[in-house]
């Protein structure tokens, strides 16, 4: 059935809409989706039938009223709700939003290009801004998130420190390809101490790796939403004013903070595209790493 627009919401085309981990974990149950059958995909690329271009990000709507909506926090909004969770997403042909919600993009990115800066490039960049004025920046886990934010790092004239699954080559080489100076396995040590690290990979056991690779005052920031168990932790490990911080979802003026910036860097992104039949095949390949960048749904 064709979805319909109510007041202050907008009918779009679906061109291409981004994957992302969060999908997988919805997929798979490791995160609660509040209302199901549910339409997953929150990196929404649509045109309305006024023939504007705008893009859907994962945060759909937020109350106004609740204290963190009122400090300029609406990413921890009480009552908020997602794309993709509470929101029927862009894994289809049709979809609808909140025009308030929504954001133009940057005209010189093709729809497929432009997807994965929706939450991989968002939610990325809220993370980069907790890493503060590091210097020495380590990002564990090289996948959608982290090859934007690379390119973002080194535009802001950061040494870029990528932590690839052991083994994964092809990976490391896409690190230093994007400009990072140095790329190993996430099991190595880097060859100097980092200012901040942030964690894009959804594995609990990065967190006392990230930290032993920090310098003294070092933040490690995870920017999942789901992370496996962490492992017990020794004291020392975050003596010294080390410390970790959790990254949840994304406010609009991070949106048209990191949309302003894109195209100045510029961002590119590197994207496999699959049809929308085939979305399962493409979060089978985000599971397994099958790709390099982002994957995109093209309907
Ligand atoms: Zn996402
Ligand atoms: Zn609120």
């Amino acid at each position: 059935m064709e979805p319909q627009a109510g007041p202050g919401q907008i009918a779009l085309s679906v061109r291409a809409c981004g994957v992302c981990r969060t999908d997988l974990h919805l997929r798979d149950a490791e995160i609660d989706a509040p209302r199901l059958p549910v339409v997953l995909g929150h990196q929404i690329v649509g045109v309305g039938d006024d023939g504007r271009r705008l893009g859907v990000p994962w945060l759909g709507w937020t109350c106004g009223e609740c204290a963190f909506c009122r400090s300029g926090r609406e990413n921890l909004c009480l009552r908020a709700r997602f794309t993709g969770r509470d929101i029927d997403g862009g894994f289809a042909q049709r979809t609808v939003a909140d025009e308030r919600y929504c954001f133009e993009l940057p005209a010189g990115l093709s729809d497929e290009q432009a997807a994965p800066l929706l939450c991989g490039g968002l939610i990325g960049y809220r993370a980069l801004r907790f890493a503060g004025d590091a210097q020495r920046l380590g990002l564990y886990g090289f996948g959608s998130a982290a090859h934007m934010i690379c390119q973002v790092a080194v535009h802001q004239g950061r040494e870029v420190f990528a932590f690839v699954r052991p083994g994964d080559e092809r990976a490391a080489a896409f690190a230093r390809s994007l400009g990072a100076s140095w790329a190993g396995a996430s099991t190595e040590q880097p060859p100097e101490l980092l200012d901040a690290a942030i964690i894009f990979a959804a594995d609990g056991e990065l967190i006392p790796r990230a930290l032993s690779a920090l310098g003294r005052g070092g933040t490690v920031v995870c920017a999942g939403i789901h992370m496996s168990t962490i492992p017990p932790l020794d004291y020392d490990a975050l003596w010294q004013e080390r410390s970790i911080r959790s990254v949840a979802n994304l406010t609009r003026s991070d949106a048209e903070e990191f949309l302003a910036l894109a195209p100045q860097v510029p961002v590119r992104t590197t994207v496999t595209t699959y049809p929308l039949e085939q979305a399962e095949l493409a979060l089978a390949d985000l599971r397994s790493g099958r790709f390099e960048g982002s994957a995109v749904i093209v309907p």
